[in-house]
């Protein structure tokens, strides 16, 4: 277990992963869909008891979650090389609550953002040997699992990506600036579905071949 870090923001990327834009029946976009959750949605690992609206089922959505650990220099390329953490995680999405909002043209926040909305492993050290193509290669080729009750739900790797790791970490500098504590979940694969308090879940994640996160918690 690593110590959990000070977080500050929480920015989402949507539809990352064409296959889960699809199954929600949205169209692939052609920039990155960018939300913000609270720093108080926070439910990190082991956290029981946490949780706005516990008597209503959520979509799980289980995403690589990277951690910033310094900021970059005015017009700074190779961002990858300021996320000196990264762990997995749930965005809890109350899926009901959000189709109405997108329907209505309104703001995702009530649906995305709430008590225990987003779920977090511990975080891992990222191991910075090479340049950074050969660390996002490195990253890249990560993969990550959600199993609920024992079931495979979600499967993905960042390969898969719409947009890759770096130009999500540009997007966000560009518009906000990256600061040490800021955190990115970095878009969900398809497989989303319901997750009820109760229920049990594991994260794993391999990365560099080995299985360094493997994680279970109740919700
Ligand atoms: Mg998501």
């Amino acid at each position: 277990m690593h110590a959990k870090p000070t977080i500050r923001a929480i920015y989402c990327i949507g539809r990352n992963f064409g296959a889960h834009a699809r199954e929600l029946g949205n169209a692939v976009p052609a920039s990155p869909v960018v939300f913000l959750k609270s720093p108080s949605a926070i439910r990190g690992p082991g956290e029981t008891g946490k949780i706005a609206y516990p008597d209503e089922t959520f979509h799980h959505e289980v995403e690589l979650v990277l951690h910033i650990g310094s900021s970059p220099a005015a017009g700074e390329k190779n961002l990858i090389r300021r996320v000196d953490q990264i762990a997995l995680g749930l965005d809890l999405t109350r899926r009901e609550v959000q189709n109405r909002l997108k329907k209505e043209g309104l703001p995702w926040t009530e649906a995305k953002s709430f008590k225990g909305a987003a779920v977090l492993s511990s975080f891992i050290p990222v191991n910075h040997q090479g340049n950074p193509a050969e660390i996002l290669a490195r990253l890249e080729a990560s993969d990550f699992t959600l199993w609920v009750n024992g079931d495979k739900r979600q499967h993905g790797s960042p390969r898969e990506m719409t947009f890759n790791l770096e130009s999500l970490l540009a997007t966000i500098n560009d518009s906000h600036g990256l600061f040490p504590g800021d955190i990115i979940y970095t878009g969900t694969p398809e497989g989303v579905g319901p997750l009820r308090v109760g229920d049990g879940f594991r994260l794993e994640l391999n990365l560099d071949g080995k299985c360094v996160i493997n994680e279970e918690g109740t919700l």
